[in-house]
């Protein structure tokens, strides 16, 4: 998978030679992706940029082709930083200033070059525990200027690795209980829970969207909480414009495939005052994700026995991304090559609703 990555990428670059040969690309522009890209080329390859290097980075950037951890990632992975065999502190340190913009405190140091020394962590793995820090956010934020549009989206992923007991009313006031929240279902192909694979869309989805200038809220950010439906709404209702909830579809028939969006019906008891943003909300989310993976649209299904779509009192979906019993939709939304994709899909659809 890897190796096909690498053809891929150098078939894209090799197309960009040729274009930028043929005067059709213009030069780089000077912006913040500009900008993020350039400083890679410092901070792990030690040299100045390239144009040709630098216009493909920053282009797929700007583009929304792959989110700043992942062009990080990029010069981390290249034959170049790779053919230098630095050491483990070298290598931490490298993580430290591209990442955290500093060099490293010994504590940190230490921890980082003892684990990898013992073989607990690899290079790869250690690389999500600094592009996941609120410091690379925030630094990327700060290339791209993104002072906030002045929308919250709140990202809900569905389910956890801890599922919350007991019951909750399906509406606010209402006497019918429903289990406060379920263990979700697990890829029959990928082995992989959906409590992780919402949360690593989440993750993905997050850093899309802030680094278009959201303000985003999580209702958790790992598994190892319980969270009930109804406190999942009412983080949710603490402040955000609008709720998107990750989920992924089961059933026993391997042939059902596609995505689904879910919002409560036009005629629901508690909160129908929602129900119009919601509808488009789910419209927009659905087509753009759809058209950006390829995954066939199962429409949108409005309905009221949702808890927590029947307690948000903002626009609010629950998006099922495909179904982890079809092999084809399985196989897909948990390779995570694919999640920033399906996460700039997702962010196109919230860009249509709010313009
Ligand atoms: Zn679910």
């Amino acid at each position: 998978m890897k190796l096909k990555l690498l053809s891929l990428s150098l078939a894209i670059m090799l197309v960009f030679v040729l274009l930028v040969s043929q005067g059709r690309v213009s030069a780089a522009t000077d912006d913040g992706y500009t900008g993020f890209s350039e400083r890679l080329y410092t901070q792990v390859l030690g040299r100045d940029s390239d144009p040709v290097g630098l216009e493909y980075w920053s282009n797929r950037l700007r583009t929304h082709q792959i989110s700043f951890a992942d062009c990080a990632r990029g010069f981390l992975f290249s034959q170049e930083f790779i053919s230098k065999n630095v050491s483990d502190t070298e290598y931490v340190s490298v993580l430290y200033r591209t990442f955290l913009d500093r060099e490293p405190e010994p504590s940190g140091l230490s921890y980082w070059t003892g684990r990898l020394g013992s073989g607990s962590v690899n290079r790869d793995s250690i690389i999500e525990g600094f592009s996941d820090s609120a410091e690379f956010r925030n630094m990327c934020a700060s290339f791209v200027g993104s002072s906030s549009n002045g929308i919250t989206v709140c990202i809900d992923p569905g389910h956890s690795g801890v599922v919350a007991s007991g019951y909750v009313p399906i509406g606010p006031g209402s006497s019918n209980m429903k289990l406060a929240d379920t263990s979700g279902t697990r890829g029959r192909w990928s082995g992989v829970n959906e409590y992780v694979l919402t949360l690593q869309v989440a993750n993905q989805l997050r850093a899309e969207l802030q680094s278009r200038g959201y303000n985003v809220i999580m209702t958790r950010e790992n598994g190892s909480v319980a969270v009930d439906c109804v406190t999942r709404a009412r983080i949710a209702n603490s402040g955000a414009d609008i709720c998107i909830r990750l989920h992924a579809d089961g059933l026993d028939d391997p042939s059902a495939s596609g995505a689904t969006a879910i919002c409560i019906a036009s005629d629901n008891p508690w909160n129908p005052q929602t129900y119009a943003g919601s509808y488009r909300l789910s419209t927009c989310i659905l087509n753009s994700y759809c058209s950006a993976t390829g995954i066939r649209s199962r429409g949108v299904s409005a309905q009221n026995n949702m808890t927590g779509n029947n307690w948000s009192t903002i626009p609010c979906v629950l998006f099922e991304m495909g179904f982890m019993t079809n092999r084809g939709d399985d196989l897909y939304i948990t390779d995570q090559s694919n999640h920033q994709v399906m996460a700039a899909g997702i962010a196109d659809g919230i860009d249509a609703y709010f313009s």
